[in-house]
């Protein structure tokens, strides 16, 4: 199952959530993993562009950045938001 076949109670674009919490979405949780959807973006170099991330060579998609999804997708009431992610924490 991808992470686009989840079902949440707000739908929302997974490519490009919105800033503003979608109608029936956790208001606090979405904006606090919005913010770290948005810190952590991909650099032209494929790794991301977070300074933590840069120190540390993490390569793209970060562990923050696949949280920020799984926050967004709980926010927007997805019953089981972790199921999106394998055991490595990438989206299935
Ligand atoms: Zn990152």
């Amino acid at each position: 199952m991808t992470a686009e076949g989840t079902i949440v109670r707000a739908e929302f674009d997974r490519q490009n959530p919105p800033a503003q919490p979608p109608r029936g979405a956790d208001p606090l949780l979405w904006r606090l993993s919005y913010q770290v959807w948005t810190d952590h973006q991909p650099a032209v170099d494929q790794f991301c562009q977070a300074g933590a991330c840069r120190d540390a060579f993490r390569p793209w998609p970060c562990p923050p950045r696949r949280l920020a999804m799984v926050g967004l997708l709980a926010a927007a009431g997805s019953r089981a938001p972790w199921a999106s992610l394998n055991r490595a924490g990438h989206f299935r």
